[in-house]
């Protein structure tokens, strides 16, 4: 990167006159990242960004103010006002997705990590699509949909179309088909335990030798209520039975399950996974940008080989850093078991960091856009009390 040293100095001080002087390392990390900074330099800069840092704190706010006028010409004039740092290749409109799992309330995670994604788009004009990820009967909350929608409208405000993954599921075959046909899926029926074994030790699954033909056929017995059963046969991915990452071993993308879907009712038994809908889905919509948790990272890999298959190009990806509330339960399945038990009232229970309970606790939608401005885009997880989170959305509420 061309002028290191000067924007770092730059952003720390960018950075320390919005926060009375006190610069975080952090955000100075995550503007140079959009700039271009490798993944593999950061430790080389990690100790320059600090050493900048320090000499700044030194001076004076006025002073701060004077250094950065002499050098803010190094960062884009959009950068200097304040908001969420530029994304590459977006000039002409963006296109982004919030994809929700129907298994329990949204809560304040999933704000974090979303709604930079939707401010992106009201930025740069494009679409903001939101996918109920839906392919998993078991843990599809009937309810969930029209709650989904509900929370979106209010903190988003600018979706696009909401659109079930279940109601796309010819597509997600019709991809299936297509990969077993280029040889890159194969219909695996060996035990879970089995395949672990094969797995870790680097081995081939025999299922892999497979023909296309003999795939087909046995695509069709997953479909067929008489063919295979319930957890006797996978269709996965043919990857690489030797990659340096295990997650990455010839992963699974359908399975059969015949537990009823809420809305699909037993229209099908065999459900496309995770990484196949969403990369579909991808593909499908053409996504420029995706910020996501970091939780994801694996499963962008994944996704991304798929791609590479129908030689498509990976959208620009960021990995958000999380919060995490040292008091605050978060877990989907977790806050519905609590709901069920009596121990809150409802998904609105004010003890709740739901977005439903948010709202009616009188927060504003505007503070969520101040936090996530003023956190930038940042790969460094936060840890932080609700109290101390909450007072701070107050005070922007009051500014
Ligand atoms: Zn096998």
């Amino acid at each position: 990167m061309e002028n290191l040293d000067e924007k770092i100095k730059a952003y720390a001080l960018k950075n320390a006159i919005h926060y009375q002087g006190k610069a975080n390392p952090g955000a100075v990390i995550s503007s140079l990242f959009i700039k271009g900074l490798k993944k593999e330099e950061v430790k080389k800069v990690i100790p320059k960004i600090s050493k900048i840092i320090q000499e700044i704190s030194k001076l004076s706010l006025e002073k701060q103010k004077k250094e950065f006028e002499k050098i803010k010409d190094l960062i884009s004039e959009r950068e200097v006002r304040e908001g969420l740092p530029e994304l590459p290749n977006a000039e002409k409109g963006v296109v982004m997705r919030f994809r929700p799992a129907p298994s329990g309330p949204l809560h304040v995670g999933h704000i974090v990590s979303n709604l930079a994604s939707s401010m992106y788009v009201k930025k740069y004009g494009g679409k903001f699509y939101v996918i109920i990820d839906d392919t998993s009967p078991e843990s599809t909350l009937k309810d969930a949909y029209k709650k989904i929608k509900e929370n979106c409208n209010w903190i988003f405000g600018n979706v696009t179309e909401y659109i079930n993954a279940s109601d796309r599921m010819d597509l997600y075959y019709a991809y299936a088909i297509a990969l077993i046909e280029k040889s890159k899926a194969y219909v695996c029926t060996c035990s879970a335990e089995h395949f672990k074994e094969l797995a870790t030790n680097k081995k081939d699954c025999p299922c892999r030798k497979k023909s296309v033909k003999e795939n087909i056929l046995d695509w069709e017995r997953m479909i067929d209520k008489k063919g295979f059963k319930q957890g006797e046969a996978v269709l996965r991915f043919k990857s690489d039975m030797k990659h340096k990452n295990p997650a990455m071993r010839d992963f699974p993308l359908v399975r059969i399950n015949e537990k009823e879907h809420p809305l699909q009712g037993n229209k099908y038994r065999v459900w496309p996974l995770m990484n196949l809908v969403v990369s579909v889905d991808d593909m499908e919509f053409k996504m420029t940008h995706i910020i996501r948790g970091k939780d994801h990272r694996d499963n962008a890999e994944r996704q991304k080989m798929i791609f590479e298959v129908f030689q498509k190009k990976y959208p620009w990806t960021f990995f958000i850093g999380r919060i995490k509330f040292t008091d605050l339960v978060l877990s989907k399945r977790k806050i519905t078991s609590l709901i069920e038990s009596g121990e809150f009232s409802g998904a609105d229970d004010e003890r709740l960091p739901t977005i439903e309970s948010l709202r009616k606790r009188g927060y504003s939608k505007k503070s969520f856009e101040k936090f996530i401005e003023q956190r930038g885009l940042t790969e460094v997880d936060k840890v932080i009390s609700g109290k101390d989170f909450f007072d701070n959305l107050k005070n922007f509420d009051k500014e």
